[in-house]
């Protein structure tokens, strides 16, 4: 059955996005949206909006009664769910199919499947992926946890099994760090994810972030290739790129065809990222997660490849076999993306929501802002800080690098403090273009270079 309508059970721009790539397709669109976001650029586009509660984001876009009754009451084929929020949430995923609605991503099973990070490195190990080394399950008790952690070697990590968006993990130097940091981040998890399972995993000190986008359709999986996303705060993606640098043409085809294997293994169906680290000193990658949705950083692998990935989730959910073959599938030129957050960078990222006064958005060949904003909006405190993204294409990276600094360069957000200065400093700085970068680079990196950057531009 192909899809005539669709509910946005999410806000921000990924909502604007996922609205455009509907409209793109002629399908008829349902914004849901909160208190705090009857502005928001998606209910303005959207062909209807319906208010589903307060602000709090537990009594309005984690509401799953509160969505299934808005999708009930406007009649909609489907709901998408974007990232965060409801997106991994097997139990939502299984209500919207019970409702006899189409669920836009996996089937419920394999979001619990792969959405737990202890069975998804079993799957990974079935299908010949290698995994970091670390507890082959849930470690239950601090008794049997010694012997495997001594096994692996110091320094550890401390992984809930339902942890995401970098939340959820502890480094243990030594076991007696690791028998107080145990319990805690059990309880931790608990409190935060609703399940305190931990597993542990070595410490891969100087790794890239390396990871490939997916399409399956049930029966047929391929790749889209591989994204670097190393520049990291707090776990958490600050700017990524397509395809990786610095990375073999061996390593690339067995990186990619490893994450296939993994989709067929479960019969994927939809869009979805296997998540690696990269060793580039030695050349080994070890799995560590799959994203079973679409990614914010999605569009770098849009731009190197013009397959657009929302439509093709849509397509694929209302029944249609993959559109693409695999060897269809090249290459071209060299893609960045900057996330820009309503934080301060120069004030320890304090996030600072505000009402934009003037926005100037720069425009030219291969630049793409995502965005929620326009001229006039205030941004509500309530939510992620993430405003938009900014994607610039070049023929090359040297190429890439440059257009972006010159986009940066005409990039003016009024009203609000944002990121923009960190991509400014981040796009002309020596070790990033060299691609000399790795998962621990940027937070040392903000201590020293930024700081140089920021005080000569105060002099200057
Ligand atoms: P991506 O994996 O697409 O790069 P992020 O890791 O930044 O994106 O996550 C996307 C959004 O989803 C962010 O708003 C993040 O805070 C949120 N998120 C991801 N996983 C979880 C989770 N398990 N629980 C709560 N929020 C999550
Ligand atoms: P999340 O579900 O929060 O996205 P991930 O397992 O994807 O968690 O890890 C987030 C980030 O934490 C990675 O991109 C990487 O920078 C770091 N990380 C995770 N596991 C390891 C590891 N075993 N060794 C070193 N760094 C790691
Ligand atoms: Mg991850």
């Amino acid at each position: 059955m192909s899809i005539s309508s669709i509910l946005v059970a999410n806000r921000g721009e990924i909502a604007v996005r996922i609205i455009r790539a509907a409209q793109a397709l002629g399908i008829r669109t349902v914004q849901v949206h909160s208190a705090a976001d009857r502005d928001m650029l998606a209910v303005k586009l959207a062909d209807q909006a319906v208010e589903i509660g307060p602000p709090s984001a537990a009594k309005s876009y984690l509401n799953i009664e509160a969505v299934l009754k808005a999708a009930r009451e406007t009649g909609v084929d489907a709901v998408h769910p974007g990232y965060g929020f409801l997106s991994e949430n097997a139990t939502f995923a299984k209500a919207v199919e019970d409702a006899g609605l189409i669920f836009i991503g996996p089937r419920h099973d394999a979001i619990s499947l792969l959405g737990d990070k202890v069975e998804a490195r079993k799957v990974a190990s079935r299908a010949g992926v290698p995994t970091v080394p670390g507890s082959n399950g849930r470690i239950d008790d601090i008794a049997a946890a010694r012997e495997i952690v001594e096994e692996i070697g110091f320094p550890v990590m401390i992984k809930a099994a339902a942890g995401g968006g970098g939340r959820g993990i502890r480094i243990a130097e030594s076991m007696e760090d690791f028998e107080r940091h145990f319990p805690q981040a059990s309880a931790e998890a608990l409190a935060a994810f609703g399940d305190g399972g931990l597993y542990v995993e070595k410490v891969i000190t100087r790794a890239r972030h390396v990871e490939v986008q997916i399409l399956g359709d049930g029966r047929n999986a391929i790749h889209c290739f591989e994204r670097e996303c190393s520049l990291q705060r707090r776990r958490q993606k600050v700017w990524e790129e397509a395809p990786s640098f610095r990375l073999p043409e061996s390593v690339r085809k067995a990186l990619c065809e490893s994450a296939v294997a993994l989709a067929r293994e479960v019969g994927y169906r939809g869009a979805g990222t296997v998540e690696y680290l990269y060793d580039d000193e030695t050349g080994a990658f070890y799995f560590i997660e799959v994203n079973t949705r679409i990614q914010v950083e999605h569009p770098v692998t849009e731009m190197i490849t013009g397959i657009d990935l929302v439509q093709e989730m849509i397509r694929i959910a209302g029944g249609a076999e993959l559109s693409i073959r695999q060897e269809d599938v090249v290459i071209r030129g060299h893609a960045i993306e900057c996330r820009i957050n309503a934080e301060d960078p120069m004030r320890g990222f304090l996030p600072g929501p505000g009402l934009v006064e003037a926005l100037g958005v720069p425009e030219g060949d291969g630049v793409r802002f995502d965005t929620m904003l326009y001229d006039g909006y205030q941004v509500p405190p309530f939510y992620d800080s993430l405003l938009g993204k900014l994607i610039v294409w070049g023929e090359s990276r040297d190429h890439c690098l440059d257009r972006l600094g010159e986009a940066l360069d005409n990039f003016e957000i009024r009203g609000l403090a944002t990121t923009i200065p960190l991509h400014k400093a981040l796009a002309s700085d020596p070790s990033v273009a060299a691609g000399d970068v790795h998962t621990r680079f940027l937070e040392p990196w903000l201590e020293t270079e930024f700081k140089a950057f920021v005080a000569s531009k105060e002099v200057a």
